[in-house]
């Protein structure tokens, strides 16, 4: 295990490695032109981060005895208490937690960061936690878009975020089960380096893997890119030990039982607000000798969403099928080519495109094949055949080469983006096939209007796109992308305003309110929405069964 994620080598207020940004080779000034011209901005601001040293630090509500004690349940080097790790915990990655933290917007933060290293500790803090009415924040990666890690006392007397990054151990390998037991707080590529020397693979993927954790993904019920093969967390999470305030409790990793409502989907999306989830058993699969990204274009999403939808119930074997509408498909090629003159080539492209009818908006779809030659080439043929039928132009490797290096690069680019005053953000739903068209289109057109109603800056339209990122054989999730001005004097109001009205819209029309992002403060409004209030009651009698004073994650998941 050779990836070192100590806290100082990593962004405080932005994505990645502190080292790294998104590379544009040079390119700036044609990106700032674009976007000036889109958005209908004469000039984008200069809109630095405030700098650690100016960041407003909330005073220490723990007092010296209790820091001590805290000290000395773990060890003097696990407890912080500075500047640094208090800021680096406060929020998780989402556009609301930037823009709060670049500009110092912030009312709370930790009061100590601790780093456990076992179960036995963590039990040792939630009694501490329970003496002191203390609320405890589990906090894996840190790579929430939900505000699933904000460091809130609720009515409790302070915070103390506990990152489980120390407890990284892969602690058994089954080989004749197919599966594996390892600490939560594993890094992702930690976790694959120690499976791909056996030759296995968990194969879950998230555009966050190198920045989250095992626990993490469970907790939040996330997807990885090649879910379609390997599973959302849901499918790949066999059993967990979580350590609650009332005690620990083992999940059976068993393929099935029949023993009752099964707890695991309690544990599966329950972001720290029942325990702290220490170890997890999870299914693996051998790693793959063959890989094939490729994609096809498509005059009109409906088609291609037809086709994804037939290869799924036909159940091919595919790990990845992403559908862009014409919205994502033109920004993927305008980004592409900003600051190169358009070849002959592309030139040729478009007119050999509009000769076979796929048109002048056409939407891309992207086919990851993984697994062994044979099973790669009967599922490249049969794609062939559902794609080619439905009328799709298969325009070979190269863009699904060019989206596999670069599948984890483009948050960074979110923080380039940020200091010239333009934001972007993301959210994500599911839906049944029959009613993918009309969520698609509506929540499209709500968030522009969304957008257009709350900014006042620019002259230009937003740049909103989605595309299906997961498919199941009776519906997929969608994923939508927005690019806007950020409303300068009131960005967190703007924010606000445009998630409320896309939420409502979202759960008015069909979908939920997260596919694989999870709840987190974000959307605990609109749980009661999606599960009713008695559904909500069921879930709160399970948190105050494990959690009697409410102390694991306050403000999150419920309302
Ligand atoms: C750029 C970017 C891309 C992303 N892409 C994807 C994607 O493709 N697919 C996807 O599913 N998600 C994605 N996410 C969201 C995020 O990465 C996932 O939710 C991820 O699963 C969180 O893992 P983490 O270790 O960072 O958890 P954290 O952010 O630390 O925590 C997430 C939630 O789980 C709780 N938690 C964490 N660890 C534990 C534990 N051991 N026990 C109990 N509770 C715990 C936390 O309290 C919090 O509520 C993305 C996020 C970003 C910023």
């Amino acid at each position: 295990v050779c990836v070192d994620y100590s806290r100082e080598k990593l962004k405080w207020n932005g994505w990645g490695w502190l080292e790294q940004d998104f590379d544009l080779h040079g390119r700036e000034e044609g990106l700032w032109e674009f976007l000036q011209a889109q958005l209908g901005i004469d000039d984008l601001p200069d809109t630095p981060a405030v700098p650690l040293e100016e960041m407003p630090l909330p005073e220490n509500r723990l007092s010296e005895s209790q820091i001590e004690d805290l000290r000395g349940l773990l060890s003097a080097d696990r407890v912080h208490v500075d500047r640094y790790e208090r800021l680096f915990h406060a929020f998780g990655k989402s556009y609301h937690d930037l823009i709060r933290l670049r500009r110092g917007e912030i009312d709370e933060v930790p009061d100590a960061v601790v780093y456990p290293q076992s179960a036995d500790e963590l039990v040792a803090l939630t009694q501490f936690a329970t003496t002191h009415h203390l609320a405890l924040v589990p906090y894996g990666g840190g790579s929430s878009v939900v505000g699933g890690v904000e460091a809130l006392a609720g009515r409790l007397a302070g915070v103390i975020t506990v990152d489980l990054s120390r407890m990284n151990r892969v602690l058994s390998l089954d080989e004749e089960s197919l599966t594996a037991t390892a600490e939560a707080g594993i890094y992702g590529p930690q976790l694959e380096e120690h499976l791909q020397k056996h030759g296995y693979t968990l194969g879950h993927y998230p555009q966050s893997f190198q920045f989250s954790t095992l626990g993490g993904w469970i907790a939040a019920r996330g997807a990885g890119q090649q879910s379609n093969r390997y599973g959302a967390a849901t499918k790949f999470f066999a059993g967990a030990t979580v350590v609650t305030p009332s005690g620990i409790l083992h999940s059976l990793a068993t393929p099935n039982s029949a023993a009752g409502p099964d707890l695991r989907h309690l544990i599966a999306g329950s972001e720290g607000v029942f325990g702290f989830i220490t170890e997890a058993t999870v299914r693996l699969r051998p790693l793959p000798t063959a890989r094939d990204y490729r994609g096809f274009l498509f005059s009109e999403f409906k088609t291609g969403a037809d086709v994804v939808r037939e290869i799924i119930q036909e159940h091919v074997d595919v790990a990845m099928l992403r559908l862009s509408d014409a919205g994502e498909t033109w920004f993927l090629s305008q980004f592409k080519s900003i600051g190169k003159p358009a070849s002959w080539a592309s030139k040729a492209t478009s007119a050999a495109l509009d000769l076979v009818g796929v048109g002048e908006n056409p939407c891309l779809m992207l086919v990851g094949l993984e697994g062994t030659t044979t099973s790669t080439s009967a599922s490249r043929v049969a794609i062939a055949r559902i794609a080619m039928g439905a009328g799709g132009i298969p325009i070979g490797a190269k863009p699904g080469k060019g989206w596999y290096g670069t599948r984890f690069d483009m948050p960074y680019l979110r923080d380039a983006l940020l200091d010239r005053g333009v934001g972007v953000d993301t959210l994500e739903t599911a839906t049944n096939w029959s009613n993918l068209h009309h969520l698609h289109q509506t929540v499209r057109k709500q968030i522009a209007t969304s957008i257009r109603r709350h900014t006042h800056v620019g002259t230009g339209e937003p740049i909103v796109m989605a595309h299906i990122s997961h498919s199941y054989p009776d519906g997929a999730s969608l994923y939508f992308t927005f690019i806007f001005p950020v409303a300068l004097e009131k960005p967190v109001a703007q924010w606000k305003a445009i998630k409320r009205e896309v939420s409502d819209s979202i759960l008015e029309n069909g979908g939920t309110i997260s596919h694989h992002h999870g709840v987190g403060t974000d959307h605990r409004d609109w749980m009661e929405g999606e599960k009713g209030e008695l559904g909500v009651a069921m879930l709160k009698a399970v948190r105050d069964s494990v959690d009697p004073h409410g102390l694991m994650n306050p403000g999150k998941l419920l309302p």
